[in-house]
């Protein structure tokens, strides 16, 4: 390996001078794993190198516009994909911009519940238990509900599981037409809850301004994510630097395999490497998995950290279905309609031995996001409907299965995914089909999510105390390569039913003090 070079500080933010780098802590990846690794190394006294393969995503009224957004596609930039069973490459629904996939999310923040960390049955089996519990988690929980200013109410939602705190705000109010669906939800027996959501909105006009920033990015600024609340606080340390535009190749060990020394990346065409006791892994469940398959050597040949070769394997995605009730005669104004959610189906019960999942809405649709999904259908059509609808978002827990999974083939990224326990999935879009009805909705249109939509990744490198069962241990680092932790949704031994976002930062904080114990300072 090539000796260190160039100490980093702020001042290399941007500009990279040539050759190589050294730091203390290598962050692969700017998204909720890796700005939060980084926000939390703020003050550890390690120098923290942030590495990140997209740009920052340029201001610009575009931002706003659902055509540019959903029509043109402006925001995708991912590379082509492709679907293991039919060879045919798709566009994933993931982005590489500093932030990552935050910059386009909906920031819906919700905690899993606190069954999702044990061993459940569902219809198609057994999802398996976390290493640690909800209680473990919890105080962690709330530091990022601090950070990103979520805001809920608690007291509504049956499967709420325990607070240490208060919401840092208090949810974000229904519109009109949401809290009359609320108020006949309610009639019907059901708890709709307000979705704890960490847009920062406090006037109609704000919401305006923010409408479609569900799937797209923040075009008032106001959307909590990843760079605004966690990246940028951190890069206000001296110790904290971000490089951008470079992409993390492979990871690197010392010859016989068993520590980390730093990885190799590239930029505008140079390929150096920055030298680092320790690598923090946040590219995303799929390519944080394709990074160690890629890097193999004498003594990681199946790709490092795979000696149980589950590498890539039990990928997880969530069984979803987009989800529009209409009612012809009434047009929904709603500007942001992600307030909503219901967790009725969430645990078994209700007549059912298994769970169905959750239920909450999507930011409001518009005619211009139709199109990018039906470029067939005239746009007044498409305006009309989209007009008259709310429009819901089903989430069903999917199973970990070794057979779905992250390949590479010829360095290119291929998925296997057969989806898992689809019944419990059709069995939530019956029951919401009749609530919505008899909420006063009579025609309703589903359309389940294919595997482009794999925002809600995870599983690819999961935790477990058994090294024969698990690629990395509770604390998320690697069974098999000292100080090399992988802090996004690889990790998750189950897939849970609701948004991922909020654990991934909680997971972050909860391991952080051992990754600072067993992070050297290099002189
Ligand atoms: C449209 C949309 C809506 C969503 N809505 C919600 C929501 O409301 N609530 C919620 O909880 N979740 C939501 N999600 C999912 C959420 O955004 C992700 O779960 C979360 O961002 C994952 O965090 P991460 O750190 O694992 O990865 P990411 O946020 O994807 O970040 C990974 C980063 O790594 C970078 N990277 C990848 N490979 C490399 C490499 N080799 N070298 C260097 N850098 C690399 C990428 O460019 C990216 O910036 C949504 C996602 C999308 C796309």
């Amino acid at each position: 390996m090539t000796t260190p070079s160039q100490p980093l500080s702020s001042d290399a933010l941007l500009e990279k001078p040539a050759g190589d780098l050294a730091t203390d802590v290598v962050i692969v990846g700017s998204g909720m794993g890796g700005s939060v690794a980084a926000w939390a190394l703020r003050d550890s006294g390690l120098n923290v190198l942030v590495v990140e393969r997209g740009d920052f995503l340029p201001e610009e009224p575009q931002r706003g516009d659902a055509r540019a957004v959903h029509i043109e596609k402006r925001y995708a930039n991912a590379e082509q994909w492709y679907d293991g069973k039919t060879g045919k490459p798709f566009s994933p629904g993931v982005y590489y911009w500093v932030g990552g996939n935050t910059k386009l999310y909906g920031a819906c923040l919700p905690r899993f519940r606190a069954e999702d960390f044990a061993r459940t049955q569902h219809h198609d089996g057994f999802s398996p238990g976390w290493p640690f519990t909800y209680d473990d988690l919890e105080p962690f929980y709330s530091q990022v509900e601090e950070l990103f200013e979520v805001r809920g109410n608690l007291g509504e939602d049956p499967t709420e599981p325990r607070h240490s705190s208060e919401y840092p705000a208090p949810a974000l109010r229904h519109e009109p037409a949401i809290e009359n669906l609320a108020e006949r939800l309610k009639r019907q027996g059901l708890h709709p809850f307000h979705m704890p959501n960490a847009l920062n909105v406090e006037s109609q006009a704000d919401r305006e301004l923010e409408a479609i920033s569900d799937g797209a990015p923040s075009a008032g600024g106001l959307k909590g994510d990843a760079e605004n609340r966690a990246l940028a606080p951190a890069l206000a340390s001296a110790n904290v630097s971000l490089l951008t535009r470079t992409r993390v190749v492979e990871v690197l060990t010392t010859e016989d395999g068993t520590t980390t020394t730093g990885v190799r990346a590239t930029r505008d065409g140079e390929t150096f490497t920055i030298s680092a006791t320790t690598v923090l892994l946040c590219a995303g469940a799929v390519n944080s998995a394709s990074l160690l398959l890629s890097s193999t050597s004498a003594a990681h040949p199946d790709g490092l950290a795979n000696s149980s070769g589950l590498v890539g394997r039990n990928y997880m995605v969530h069984n979803s279905t987009f989800f529009m009730g209409v009612k012809p005669w009434r047009k929904n104004r709603t500007a942001w309609q992600k307030t909503l959610g219901v967790n009725d189906w969430y645990l078994a019960g209700r007549g059912r031995t298994y769970p169905l999942g959750n239920v909450q809405m999507l930011g409001k649709l518009r005619g211009a996001m139709a199109k990018g999904v039906r470029p067939l259908i005239p746009m007044f059509l498409l305006n009309f409907v989209t007009n008259r609808t709310v429009d819901l978002y089903l989430t069903t827990e999917d199973l970990p299965a070794e057979d779905n999974r992250v390949r590479l083939v010829d360095g290119k990224i291929h998925v296997d995914w057969t989806p898992t326990n689809l019944k419990p999935h059709d069995e939530l879009v019956t029951e919401v089909s009749r609530a919505v009805r008899r909420a006063g909705y009579p025609f309703i249109l589903t359309e389940r999510m294919g595997i482009a939509t794999n925002s809600h990744q995870c599983g690819t490198a999961v935790a477990g105390t058994d090294p024969r069962s698990s690629v990395l241990n509770a604390d998320c680092r690697t069974h098999d390569v000292d100080n090399l932790w992988v802090l996004d949704s690889s990790f998750f031994p189950s897939s849970a039913a609701l948004n991922p976002a909020l654990t991934i930062a909680a997971n972050v904080l909860r391991v952080m003090p051992k990754i600072v114990a067993s992070s050297v300072r290099q002189p």
